[in-house]
């Protein structure tokens, strides 16, 4: 029996891989490499090159694989570009989850946990944000997500099936074995940036925005470490293993920092200036953004081990100085 990872070419998809077969099981990963890496790929799972788009293509795959459950990362996740090509977002985000569902009813594979994001808040009310807050999403990439959790809903009703659904906060930082890391092009994420700057391969970090209503005056988030993000896809599984009821988990550490002070950290752990410049407001950026994640500690028993900042931001240039173009090899 294994787990189905689709999109295990991913950031995010490639570190629960390894995570999983770190804990002994065995994997299957689907992944088109539109925005996934081969390289990524872990030599011990299992890998299909295909789009979940494609009904032959899933159904193959379930034919010929015994799976227990699937973890869903095939999507695409750029706000910005959600919001010029909202279509691509409908097409890939949705009618790829329709097709994949479709697929699972077929086949009587009833448990899915799913990549969703705090995109699907919107700006919020208040922080911490609860999932039981108002989710009104201010980017098509959120709305898409939000979408998606509600097609698993109402799937699950009719057919049994049952979901757990992640809404991460920031994801960042690498694995610590400096095997895998983040690889966007282009990239759009600030950690990345910022290390660019000492990577040599920008001049300085832009900060979008300082007039907010924040301690400095710029934007507040909850950075999470993708490998305790990874954790609780394990976790998340698990639980629906042993016969949980769907629901819905907030992932981030609870604790928010602003543009400057990320910035200010990575100086440190990097020993470089990082030069910083003040940019206008990135359009539909929530001034703070940071989770409760208290169902998800109290119900799936998740405990961030990479918490600290310092740390996060140091796998993350451990990856970036030994990867200055992610996965494309050095000539
Ligand atoms: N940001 C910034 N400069 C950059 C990239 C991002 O000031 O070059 C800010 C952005 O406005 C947001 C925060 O950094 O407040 C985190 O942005 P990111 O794109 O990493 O994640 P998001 O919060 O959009 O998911």
């Amino acid at each position: 029996m294994a787990i189905l990872v689709l999109g295990g070419a991913g950031y995010i998809g490639s570190h629960t891989v390894y995570e999983l077969i770190d804990a002994g099981k065995d994997v299957v990963i689907a992944d088109n490499l539109e925005t996934g890496h081969v390289e990524a790929v872990h030599p011990k799972a299992v890998f299909y090159e295909g789009d979940i788009r494609d009904r032959a293509f899933v159904d193959s795959v379930f034919d010929r694989e015994t799976i227990e459950g699937v973890i869903h990362f095939a999507a695409n996740s750029l706000v910005g570009e959600s919001m010029t090509d909202p279509l691509k977002y409908y097409d890939n985000n949705l009618c790829g989850t329709k097709v994949l569902l479709e697929s699972m009813v077929a086949h009587g594979i009833d448990k899915i946990v799913f990549s969703s994001t705090a995109a699907t808040y919107g700006e919020p009310e208040r922080v911490p944000i609860l999932e039981t807050d108002p989710t009104e999403p201010t980017n098509c990439y959120g709305e898409t997500k939000l979408s998606m959790e509600k097609m698993f809903k109402w799937t699950g009703r009719a057919h049994g099936l049952r979901f757990v659904s992640l809404r991460y906060f920031n994801a960042c930082g690498a694995h610590v074995s400096g095997k895998i890391g983040e690889a966007h092009s282009p990239e759009s994420h600030l950690i990345p940036l910022i290390l660019q700057v000492p990577g040599g391969q920008r001049e300085h970090i832009s900060i979008f925005g300082d007039d907010y209503d924040t301690k400095d005056g710029t934007c507040v988030r909850d950075y999470i470490h993708v490998t305790d993000l990874a954790q609780a896809h394990i976790l998340a599984m698990d639980y629906l293993m042993q016969g949980g009821e769907s629901s819905i988990f907030n992932l981030g550490n609870g604790v928010g920092f602003t543009v400057k002070e990320v910035i200010d950290t990575a100086r440190v752990v990097t020993g470089h200036p990082i030069p910083a410049e003040v940019a206008p407001r990135r359009d539909g950026d929530p001034a703070q953004l940071i989770a409760s994640s208290e169902k998800a500690k109290n119900i799936l028993g998740w405990k961030p081990k990479h918490a600290d900042l310092k740390h996060i931001i140091e796998t993350a240039w451990n990856w970036h100085k030994t990867h200055p173009k992610g996965f494309v090899k050095e000539k």
